[in-house]
């Protein structure tokens, strides 16, 4: 990685690990280079430099970075340093499920029956507050298989409950409500509105004031989504329809990072708060389980469940 300035600037944040660091400290770092005016040109992005590997060892390494960039970028790697800046990459966190991919509806462990979940939408707890590089493919090879056999073990013995009657309403009214809806407020406007929010003030660096802030407008943008409806009528392939069911699902998920990150009144892993930039161990290793009641968000807690290993100041 080098700045603006041609420096290998990860030998100031990490002098050990420098450029193989995890990424949550190469994002914080690079937005502090480009915060500071070193980024190249006194742009928004540094310079990833592969140029020292080679023509035939990137083809041969990393083919799909090579192919990527000489796509979209017309950059040749081992000539040219590439433009790079932190985005968002990964969700740590999601459906709490076990080993076995049964989603689990409290901190006790209670399994929700025959609802599974696996990928980046479940948190098995095997990535902690910062995913490492290529375990998720890894997660979904393993915790995908587990939850496959689950299901096949499970299904024969599974006793299907009926449904409680017109289950289905809740659903069909929140469709019949949105196309019937006089389209007083529009989905990209919105959904506009919350990406800008959430890379602006839910980003790298985090701090209480703007997360409360940002905790209200996501709020508001909510209830803005009361009236949300579609030009488009249609009950086949709508995809505006689909647009505006994923706004509101969105919006909850946003609502509840911002939450759980304006709690959590420390800085782990990806989560890093300025104004408490220390890990806290003592107040704050465990769980957040969020649920949404009518009343609003709650948080509640489960503690870490300690395998072989105790957690340990990370050096780098
Ligand atoms: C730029 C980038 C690079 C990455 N590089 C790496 C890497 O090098 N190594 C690594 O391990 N990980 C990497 N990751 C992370 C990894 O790619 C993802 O975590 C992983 O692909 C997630 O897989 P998944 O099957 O759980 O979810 P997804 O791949 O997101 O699949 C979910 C699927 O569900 C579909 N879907 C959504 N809603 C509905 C619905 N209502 N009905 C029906 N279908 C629906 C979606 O269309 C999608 O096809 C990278 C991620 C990004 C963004």
């Amino acid at each position: 990685m080098r700045n603006g300035l041609g420096e290998r600037f990860m030998e100031r944040y990490a002098p050990t690990l420098k450029d193989l660091t995890p990424r949550d400290i190469i994002s914080r770092a690079i937005f502090k280079e480009i915060s500071e005016g070193k980024g190249v040109d006194g742009k928004d992005y540094v310079y990833l430099d592969l140029r020292d590997l080679g023509e035939e060892r990137l083809n041969q390494k990393l083919p799909e970075i090579t192919s990527f960039v000489k796509t979209y970028l017309g950059i040749n790697p081992s000539e040219t340093q590439i433009p790079v800046a932190p985005t968002c990459h990964y969700m740590m966190g999601g459906i709490p499920t076990d080993v076995n991919g049964h989603v689990l509806s409290d901190r006790a462990g209670t399994i929700l029956p025959g609802l599974f979940a696996a990928g980046e939408c479940a948190c098995v707890s095997v990535h902690g507050a910062n995913r490492l590089g290529c375990n998720s493919l890894i997660d979904l090879v393993v915790f995908g298989r587990r939850v496959g056999l689950s299901i096949q073990k499970e299904i024969k013995s599974r006793i299907i409950h009926p449904l409680p009657l017109q289950v289905e309403n809740i659903v069909v009214d929140k469709i019949n409500g949105l196309l019937e809806s006089q389209c007083s407020e529009s989905i990209p406007v919105i959904r506009e509105h919350m990406q800008q929010l959430m890379t602006q003030y839910c980003n790298v660096f985090r701090n209480g004031q703007e997360l409360e802030q940002t905790l209200v407008q996501l709020q508001q943008l909510k209830k803005r989504c009361l009236n949300l409806g579609v030009l488009n009528k249609s009950k086949v392939f709508n995809y505006e329809l689909q647009e505006a069911l994923e706004l509101n699902n969105m919006l909850r998920v946003a609502e509840v990072i911002v939450y759980s990150a304006l709690i959590r009144k420390e800085s782990r892993g990806a989560h890093f708060r300025n104004d408490y930039s220390k890990r806290n161990d003592e107040q704050w290793l465990k769980h957040a389980f969020v649920n949404e009641t009518p009343t609003g968000l709650k948080i509640k807690y489960k503690s870490l469940a300690k395998g072989r290993f105790e957690p340990e100041k990370r050096r780098y």
